[in-house]
């Protein structure tokens, strides 16, 4: 579903991504951990062009979105992104969060766009919150409603850019809850996270990133587990 070859990308003379090579199949769920820096964002903002590539190819459902003539756009529709930021327009309500962006994007009708709206709200739990603002809301609610706002879309593949960094701990679990129910829809999903359990048990495959290169990747209980390079093992170190 998402093919990156040769993928690299400076800003300036700081070389962030080296030349990425990654596959993603359809319905599988990759996670991407390493350090500050490493580049993970930065390689989840090429698949969607938030960020131009300075070199190599992504492919996302067999279309090259790095090809200068696709209309980035229809790319964009075709993928979601939630980010640690949540990103909500804070002036009206979750369910005009969501509609807006499938009338304006999709140019669907108010009910259509209405009835999408609140089929993704009861799917990330929050039904009941329709009518609510921003506001209104914990981090964790707010980050399901930006989901919810992702999934209305359609989208074949979501990227998570660490989803759940910016939330109290004891509101992490109801979004990675969330993200787990997705991924046994067969949702393509590469979820940039620091949350190992959310890893080991949902990722197909964890991809380590250090220095703008992929160091190691395979199955979360070998990566993660038993890792077999240096530097993962340092970087786990840290962090567990
Ligand atoms: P973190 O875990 O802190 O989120 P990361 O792995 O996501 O880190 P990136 O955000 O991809 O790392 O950043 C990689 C490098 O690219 C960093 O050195 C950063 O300063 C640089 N960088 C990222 N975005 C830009 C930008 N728009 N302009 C200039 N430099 C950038
Ligand atoms: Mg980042």
């Amino acid at each position: 579903e998402i093919e990156i070859r040769g993928l690299r990308k400076s800003f300036g003379d700081n070389e962030v991504l080296r030349g990425i090579d990654l596959e993603v199949a359809r319905g599988e769920v990759v996670c991407v951990i390493g350090p500050s820096g490493s580049g993970k964002s930065t390689l989840l903002r090429c698949v969607n062009l938030l960020e131009e590539p300075s070199a190599g190819q992504v492919f996302v459902g067999g279309t090259e979105v790095t090809d200068l003539d696709v209309d980035i756009d229809a790319v964009r529709r075709r993928i979601g992104m939630v980010f640690q930021q949540f990103n909500l327009f804070p002036h009206i309500t979750v369910t005009e969060n969501l509609v807006l962006p499938q009338r304006r994007v999709l140019r669907r009708d108010k009910v259509k766009a209405a009835a999408v709206a609140r089929e993704n709200l009861d799917r990330v739990g929050l039904a009941e919150k329709a009518d609510a603002y921003p506001a209104q809301l914990s981090g964790g609610q707010q980050q399901r409603v930006a989901i919810a706002r992702a999934l209305a879309m359609g989208p074949e593949v979501m990227l998570f850019d660490e989803p759940t960094s910016a939330l109290d701990p004891e509101l992490v679990g109801d979004v990675l809850a969330v993200m787990r129910v997705l991924a046994g829809e067969g949702m393509t999903m590469m979820v940039v996270t620091h949350e190992m359990s959310f890893a080991r048990e949902v990722a197909d495959r964890v991809v380590f990133m250090d220095g703008g290169v992929i160091v190691e990747q395979g199955p979360a209980e070998q990566v993660v587990g038993a890792p077999r390079e240096e530097r993962t093992r340092n970087f786990l170190n840290r962090i567990l």
